[in-house]
């Protein structure tokens, strides 16, 4: 069947060591306008990069406005975009971890206005994809947003982020190789549409991390390995602009993540949570499971769930609603999902406890 499918993209990507400082010189050299910029940061410790940020900016003759989003809602949204309707902004950046990303990513959505994404660690994929997880709009799964127009990841920030959250990053991407077994099962079974080049790109960050996955052995993370991540991590976002839907990054093992999140109110990292669910949901499919679960272990991902504080009353109740948090969504998990006995014996059989 043929129809128009559109694909936007970023116009720039930058990825390396200490490219912050060139902020002023890479948004100019993608030609939006940038007279006066809005720039979300979320806690202490990447409000200091958006003053970084914005310093560098004022130095090029832009104005700022720094806010800060220190939740992912609809109330934050609407903050950054009444200050940017009344300044009257031409572009949007986030600078931070998924917060900050994610209410910039929406606000410069609603806002019809350029987005730049400044991400300061590597934690989850939505660095550069079109999709933001705004807690309150499309049921704790994420919504359409903006692609960034630019990208810029510095390594050096980057590699600063805590141990968990280059940890949480390979989590998420390793939960690419159940993604893409959904969607090609959703797309059997039902029909749905399934490109091949965004499900190939989705599974290339996956084996990236496995094939590298030795280098995130040690405590501190070396700059390389931080910088095959980000790569990896910005591939995936990729590779969901080309779909056009989360489809080749999130499949029954983001189902899962989101149950645990709404039974147990947020109690870990997303990429934790969705390599929780990825061991699980490649077991469901016939999967090597064994194999993942060990590259989890070797990047210092949890395995079990009292590793991301999920009781195991909590995690049979998050598997036997996950199938129910997206419906049209149709994964491994089918139309009734999870039975109580059928969960608990999964917990068992994959050792999670
Ligand atoms: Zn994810």
């Amino acid at each position: 069947m043929f129809y128009p499918h559109e694909i936007t993209l970023p116009k720039k990507v930058v990825v390396g060591l200490n490219v912050l400082e060139n902020v002023g010189e890479y948004i100019k050299a993608i030609d939006i306008g940038i007279g006066k910029a809005i720039i979300v940061s979320g806690s202490s410790n990447t409000r200091v990069y958006a003053k970084l940020v914005s310093d560098h900016l004022q130095h090029s003759h832009t104005e700022t406005w720094v806010l800060s989003a220190n939740f992912s809602t609809m109330n934050e949204v609407e903050k950054v975009v009444n200050v940017a309707r009344e300044v009257n902004a031409d572009v949007v950046i986030g600078v931070g971890g998924g917060k900050a990303i994610d209410v910039a990513k929406y606000s410069s959505y609603v806002l019809s206005k350029p987005f730049v994404s400044i991400p300061t660690s590597p934690s989850h994929d939505g660095i550069a994809s079109p999709f933001a997880s705004i807690k309150d709009v499309g049921r704790a799964t994420s919504v359409k947003a903006s692609t960034p127009v630019l990208v810029i990841a510095d390594v050096a920030v980057m590699v600063k982020a805590p141990r968990r959250n280059i940890a949480s990053g390979c989590g998420d991407l390793l939960g690419k190789f159940s993604a893409v077994l959904d969607w090609r099962l959703a797309h059997k079974l039902r029909g749905e549409y399934y490109g091949d080049y965004a499900a190939s790109l989705a599974l290339l960050s996956a084996q990236h991390i496995v094939k590298f996955s030795s280098m995130f052995k040690a405590r501190q993370v070396p700059v390389e390995a931080v910088r095959i991540l980000v790569e990896a991590l910005i591939s995936s976002g990729i590779a969901m602009a080309i779909a056009g839907s989360t489809r080749p990054a999130s499949g029954s093992e983001h189902l899962i993540a989101h149950a645990i999140d709404l039974v147990a109110s947020y109690p870990a990292l997303h990429g934790e949570e969705v390599g929780i669910g990825t061991i699980i949901a490649l077991y469901l499919h016939g999967r090597n499971w064994r194999k993942i679960r060990n590259i989890l272990s070797e990047v210092g991902a949890p395995t079990r769930i009292s590793q991301i504080n999920v009781s195991k009353e909590q995690m049979i109740k998050a598997l036997t609603i996950a199938h129910s948090i997206r419906p049209e969504r149709y994964t491994i998990l089918g139309e009734k999902g999870f039975s109580e006995e059928a969960a608990e014996r999964v917990i068992e059989i994959l050792e999670l406890i």
